[in-house]
């Protein structure tokens, strides 16, 4: 799937494959955001699959159930930094994720 101009993206999100996908991520991490998870929080609120590699610069990995992770809506507008923190960066540093905390 080409997935190289706006249009495409929009369109690939309004596909059946991705839906199915979508619905196979939220299965996968059982309906529960990961960043909350990992933060030891119960994730509230809608959730969104996200692409952790994003499909604008990665195409290839958009259908890739391994690139795609469930956020709620909170936490993939901080990953996408939809928020406007630009003004306080210096005192708010974004928590450190990583797939390598296990404590
Ligand atoms: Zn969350």
């Amino acid at each position: 799937m080409e997935l190289i101009t706006k249009e495409q993206r929009k369109e690939f999100y309004h596909s059946v494959e991705w839906q199915r996908l979508r619905q196979q991520a939220l299965l996968r991490d059982n309906y529960e955001c990961q960043w909350c998870k990992s933060n030891g929080k119960v994730s509230e609120g809608v959730l969104e699959v996200d692409h952790i590699k994003d499909i604008e610069h990665y195409p290839e990995s958009a259908t890739d159930l391994a690139n795609l992770r469930t956020l709620c809506k909170d936490c993939h507008n901080k990953r996408h930094n939809r928020m406007n923190y630009s003004s306080r960066k210096k005192h708010r540093k974004p928590p450190k994720w990583n797939d390598e905390r296990w404590d």
